[in-house]
């Protein structure tokens, strides 16, 4: 039996973000392996790294 390897990672579920600039608050899947930006600046909220997302905003709360 391998032994499992406990890398925190994101599942398929849901992610309240906050954009630093403007504070406006966005859900975005947090299993995105695209770039996610904020709806009202513009400014990139997820970057993908290696087949992760990277949250650049604050996370506000995990929805399930
Ligand atoms: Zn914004």
């Amino acid at each position: 039996m391998a032994k499992k390897k406990t890398i925190p990672e994101p599942k398929s579920r849901f992610l309240l973000v906050k954009c630093k600039e403007c504070e406006h608050e966005q859900t975005v899947f947090g299993w995105a392996t695209r770039k996610v930006i904020c709806d009202v600046c513009g400014k990139p909220l997820t970057e993908p790294r290696g087949g992760k997302a990277h949250i650049i905003g604050e996370v506000l709360q995990e929805l399930s």
